[in-house]
């Protein structure tokens, strides 16, 4: 099945017309990764978004791809166990968008961890997270980790650890899974919000009515079994549910900056030691660094959580403390994300003790509710939020439908046989008129699907890798706007602000004008770009 936006009204009448097995609400990863999971036992799936996917806390993350071992200090192995295999899993099966990064652990006058207690740490993580041989920790001497990393404050440092840690993209990751789904069956779409549960006579779910949000009609959707993925969300469909009881949400907001590398020249990326006890990244992409992240109790408008003055002030004095050369001001400060954790409640706890663990609700009238969770745990979320409803339709039974096996399935664009770099490299062979980097640009969002785009662009555009690029996105990911493109598919809104603005109008136009935009479309989709943009640079106000 195409993933076209052009055929979005097509994709709404199918929604329509026939009976699914499962709907999940909500395109973060966790849903993703539950349509994925169900296509592939077998089961009639569809996904509704009510924004774009990935637009809530699947694209507002660290982009890391955890080994787990901040959860070693809060002493929850069982979740360390998980998370290391997870990573081997999905460095297996999307080699393109999770990338080994090396990280330094400085160790600091006055901070959270000693020499030895970091050493031990990392070893017993090691051995937890199932760390391959030559990704292992490595204790360092003051002299050892300042020729790692000579921006650190000989001051207070002592020495320092590396250890492993896997970049990613969030919302890339997230859409990779979505295509996959949709090329097994699974019918997802965006900018489809869920509104209310339809009931049979039993008061048990059996659908739900949903808006189409660009045109305002009304959606019903059969379904036997809904999953509700909502993230940030999910106490307001558990509230429309009437099962909001003990157990709820408790959000707590994270924000992360972008500066210029010239202004922080890392040679590498670090993690460390903030005055009040937490620990933060910073970490070079490109010819940017970004910085992150904080924790704080949130209780304002879920839709657009956005950076203030006081969160960036917070994040540099953190980074001058570490890099005191660097004198980071916030005119460095070029965007920020912000994203909320959709955490679990527990009494008495500060944001950064709540437990991350995912956990399971099932209401009365049937409703799957599942909660809590990183993006790094995703597939295991979404096997045990399955193995709910097929226990429920009863066909744990039929054994060649129950059996998760996403651990073995290539995500969309992860069919490269050698690094992403070697890959361009070939790749570029093909395609001598564009440069090698502007290849590996492509293939660090777009794995082995950039043949494609590179094709297109030589074709159809003389050329123009961006206006390439925009088409395949509309063509394959549901790509619907100025916004999903930056944001979302390219991150470029993130990592490359002040360069855009002479492309956006052209971006702009181009979706516009290959959907059939009405005036008043247009209209509402640049109040959504303008709202998105003014959060990356809210605390400049
Ligand atoms: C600051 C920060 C840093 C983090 N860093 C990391 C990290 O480095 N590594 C890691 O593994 N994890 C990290 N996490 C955790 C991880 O990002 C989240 O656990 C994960 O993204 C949650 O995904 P989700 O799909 O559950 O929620 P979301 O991504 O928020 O998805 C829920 C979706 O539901 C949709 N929705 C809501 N209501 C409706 C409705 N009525 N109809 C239709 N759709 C609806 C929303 O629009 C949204 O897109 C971080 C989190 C934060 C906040």
């Amino acid at each position: 099945m195409p993933f076209s936006a052009r055929k979005r009204t097509q994709y709404i009448q199918q929604l329509q017309a026939e009976p699914f097995d499962l709907l999940v609400v909500g395109g973060g990863i966790t849903g993703a990764g539950i349509a994925l999971d169900a296509i592939t036992r077998g089961l009639k799936v569809c996904l509704i978004e009510k924004s774009d996917f990935a637009s809530g806390t699947s694209s507002r993350s660290t982009k890391l791809i955890h080994g787990g071992l901040r959860y070693l200090k809060q002493l929850e192995f069982g979740i360390v166990r998980e998370v290391g295999q997870e990573r081997a899993i999905l460095y297996k099966n999307a080699p393109h968008i999770v990338i080994p990064e090396r990280m330094l652990l400085p160790i600091v006058e006055g901070g959270s961890l000693g020499k030895y207690s970091t050493s031990l740490g990392l070893y017993v993580y090691d051995r937890l997270a199932g760390v391959e041989k030559e990704e292992r920790r490595n204790m360092l001497s003051k002299e050892a980790t300042l020729e790692k990393e000579p921006l650190l404050n000989t001051e207070i440092l002592k020495g320092g650890g590396m250890y492993v840690e896997y970049r990613s993209d969030d919302a890339r990751l997230t859409i990779e899974v979505l295509k996959s789904a949709v090329e097994r069956g699974a019918l997802c779409i965006n900018y489809v919000e869920f509104s209310s549960f339809l009931l049979d006579a039993n008061n048990k779910i059996n659908g739900a009515v949903a808006k189409d949000v660009f045109t305002g009609e009304t959606i019903k959707i059969a379904a036997k079994k809904i999953i509700n993925a909502c993230g940030p969300w999910v106490d307001d469909l558990r509230k429309t549910d009437n099962s909001l009881k003990k157990k709820r949400l408790h959000l707590t907001k994270g924000i992360h900056i972008v500066i210029k590398k010239e202004r922080l020249p890392l040679k590498q990326a670090v993690y460390f030691d903030v005055k009040d006890g937490r620990m933060i990244f910073a970490i070079p992409r490109g010819k940017k660094v970004y910085i992150g992240t904080t924790d704080t109790n949130y209780k304002d408008d879920t839709n657009f959580p956005f950076a203030t003055k006081q969160d960036v002030q917070y994040t540099l004095d953190a980074a001058n403390n570490m890099f005191p050369s660097a004198n980071l001001i916030m005119d460095d400060v070029e965007s920020t994300w912000s994203g909320l954790r959709p955490l679990i409640h527990e009494d008495g706890k500060s944001p950064s003790d709540l437990s991350r663990k995912d956990e399971i609700f099932i209401s009365d009238s049937g409703l799957i509710s599942i909660a809590g969770g990183k993006l790094t745990g995703f597939r295991k979320m979404a096997e045990r939020s399955v193995n709910v409803v097929c226990k429920q339709l009863k066909i744990e039974e039929q054994r060649e439908f129950n059996k998760c096996s996403t651990e073995h399935i290539k995500l969309s664009g992860g069919n490269l046989d050698k690094s992403p770099a070697d890959y361009a490299r070939d790749l570029q062979d093909d395609f001598k008129q564009f440069y090698v980097d502007d290849v590996l640009n492509l293939v660090l969002k777009y794995g082995s699907n950039t043949q494609y785009i590179l094709a297109a662009a030589q074709t159809n555009f003389k050329d123009d890798l961006l206006l390439a690029e925009a088409e395949y996105c509309l063509e394959n990911e549901m790509t619907n706007n100025l916004s999903d493109f930056i944001i979302r598919r390219s991150g470029r809104l993130y990592f490359e602000r002040p360069t855009i603005s002479n492309t956006m109008q052209l971006l702009d136009d181009y979706y516009n004008q290959q959907l059939n935009y009405t005036a008043e479309l247009i209209s509402s989709n640049h109040q959504l770009f303008d709202k998105e943009y003014h959060d990356v640079v809210a605390f400049r106000n």
